[in-house]
């Protein structure tokens, strides 16, 4: 890898700089070391771009599924062959560590599926008498993906693949904290046997490049993934220029309920990961504990023990598990969380934060008022609150008690508490006696309430880029 990596766009199979020539500088979280020169893209790429993918649009929409999965696929062989750099380059832009990084598995397993799952794209029906009615689903166009950085081949991938399988061309726009996996994907494209335009890679800020996509009006569609509060922006955007479909993965504050009768040894490990995983930079962690008051005592000191066992340091040694907030910017807001929470007083594990490395080891606030920031906002770094409650319902109560809807799990041996419980918490997924992320992507990706619209996996992926139509098909002579 060369030194200082040069990032442009990627336009038309081809990379170029940004037309204004306007280029950011990307840093390394842990040693501040410069690592890359990124192009800033302007309204005026995206228009480029955009117009790309509609030239390229007809032709890539009119092969078969056959055909337009083979590219899918050889990017899938790629991502395979090339995981130690990729999980590399995470590591360089926003600290993940190179350990465990199973995100290169997640990207191939989708351009592969999606390399076959272009087939069944409608319906018909013969249900009306002196009809026979057809169901087509058929590619907007051009879509709109936007994405963040805490997980960037992941996103890359799971919005992509869907979104080209099912005949679009795309404009990504990747996350100006995180842009070199996307970047180093964008070089394989061609080879791989994409025609001309149809993925299309920029980079840059979200005021933008990003604003310039939610407002496109050639645009049909978006998918994103970040904040509620940008998803917001971009919902506006959207609304005031071609009332875009769009699909939101936005954040979480997720619970997890421990029920005294759970294996508490297993919660406390699960639940230590979810929250302290990517140091706490997930949307699906549980960052708020409910545990039974008899069972708080044990929870906490086991749960204390794991996030005391971290491996701290720099992401892409061997052996560290634990890396810098992805930036300054990450790192003051996650600083500033926890001066609020020790305000409050009752803290069990007191995290070192390391100004010179980004670093923040694990934090663990108890007994916080349910009203505080700390317990209502999405903090992004590694940070829990453990309360406790006696009954079900009044943890049903507190569980649901949020803005957000993302990720819960609950932890009991009681199975019918359990179906119970799952049924009445407001939240996409939920988590039997398992924490997220499980590593199954085989149900509906998502959230309620301000935690997103729409659905991602496997299985519905393809409907959300694709347009519905129906066909009322009368028939002489054809009866019921
Ligand atoms: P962010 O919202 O700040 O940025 C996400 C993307 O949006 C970036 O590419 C950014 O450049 C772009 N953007 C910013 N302003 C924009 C605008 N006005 N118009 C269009 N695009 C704009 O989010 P982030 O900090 O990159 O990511 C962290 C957030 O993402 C957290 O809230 C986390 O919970 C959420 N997230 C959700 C999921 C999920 O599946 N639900 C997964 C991962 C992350």
């Amino acid at each position: 890898m060369a030194d200082l990596i040069d990032s442009q766009l990627f336009i038309n199979n081809k990379f170029v700089p940004a037309s204004t020539g306007e280029t950011f500088e990307l840093f390394s979280p842990f040693d501040g070391k410069k690592v890359a020169k990124v192009a800033e893209a302007s309204a005026e790429d995206v228009d480029s771009a955009v117009n790309a993918a509609q030239a390229a649009f007809p032709a890539w929409s009119a092969l078969s599924p056959i055909e337009r999965g083979l590219p899918l696929k050889k990017m899938a062989e790629k991502i395979t062959t090339h995981k130690s750099d990729l999980a590399d380059l995470e590591a360089l832009s926003m600290g993940r560590p190179v350990d465990g990084y199973f995100d290169a598995n997640y990207a191939a397993v989708h351009f592969n599926y999606f390399g076959e799952a272009a087939y069944a794209q409608g319906h018909t029906s013969l249900n009306t008498p002196g009809f026979l009615n057809m169901s087509l689903r058929q590619p907007f166009g051009v879509v709109g993906i936007i994405i963040p950085w805490n997980a960037p081949l992941v996103f890359f991938s799971k919005k992509v693949a869907p979104a080209v399988a099912a005949g679009n061309t795309v404009v990504l726009k990747s996350s100006e904290k995180a842009p070199l996996t996307s970047w180093k994907l964008a070089q394989w494209i061609e080879e791989c046997g994409f025609p001309p335009g149809v993925i299309n890679v920029v980079s840059g800020h979200g005021q933008v490049s990003g604003n310039a996509i939610s407002a496109h009006m050639k645009i049909r569609a978006i998918s994103f993934t970040g904040s509620t509060r940008t998803g917001r922006k971009i919902q506006i955007a959207s609304a005031n220029s071609n009332l875009k479909k769009v699909v939101f993965e936005l954040g979480g504050k997720g619970p997890a309920v421990i029920f005294a009768d759970a294996d508490l040894e297993e919660a406390a490990k699960q639940t230590e990961f979810s929250i302290n995983y990517n140091s706490g930079q997930t949307c699906m962690a549980n960052s708020r504990i409910y545990v039974q008051e008899s069972a708080k005592e044990k929870f906490t000191e086991v749960f204390k023990k794991f996030a005391s066992q971290r491996k701290i340091g720099n992401p892409r040694e061997s052996g560290i598990n634990h890396g810098p907030q992805a930036d300054k910017v990450q790192y003051d807001t996650v600083l500033k969380y926890i001066a609020l929470g020790k305000e409050l007083g009752q803290v069990s594990l007191d995290g070192e934060a390391n100004s010179e490395n980004l670093t923040v080891h694990p934090v663990i606030f108890n007994d916080a008022p349910e009203d505080h920031a700390i317990m209502k906002e999405e903090i992004f770094g590694p940070v829990v609150v453990i309360n406790t409650f006696s009954s079900e319902e009044e943890v049903i109560a507190k569980a649901n008690d949020t803005e957000f809807g993302l990720y819960a799990s609950l932890w009991t041996k009681d199975l019918e508490r359990a179906l119970r419980v799952s049924k009445k918490l407001e939240s996409g997924m939920i988590g039997v006696n398992c924490a997220s992320p499980t590593g199954c992507w085989d149900l509906p990706f998502g959230g309620w309430k301000q935690s997103g619209t729409g659905r991602e996996s496997l299985l519905e992926s393809m409907e959300h880029f694709t347009e519905q139509k129906s066909i009322y098909f009368k028939v002489r002579g054809i009866g019921g």
